[in-house]
């Protein structure tokens, strides 16, 4: 097998790599989950929701003036421990 004859096989498989790539249907969309803001309760998909790490746990925040609230101590599940 000579060399040229890789390198367009080579190219003939990129190229078919990259025709998938284009031709191929966006992978459906995950569906959301909601979550519960930490401060209010009110319920808010979790790729739209602020969230932060508190004492090791991942909470989420319908906004980040509700992250404030809950990082100076307003929050509904009182502090823990
Ligand atoms: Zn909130």
């Amino acid at each position: 097998m000579s060399i040229r004859l890789i390198v367009i096989l080579l190219l003939l498989w990129l190229a078919r790599q990259a025709w998938r790539r284009l031709t191929q249907p966006e992978p459906p969309k995950k569906v959301a989950t909601m979550v519960a803001c930490a401060t209010c309760g009110s319920y808010i998909a979790d790729d739209r929701a602020a969230s932060a790490l508190f004492d090791g746990k991942r909470r989420h925040f319908c906004d980040t003036a509700c992250l404030e609230r809950y990082a100076k101590g307003e929050r509904l599940d009182g502090p823990q421990g």
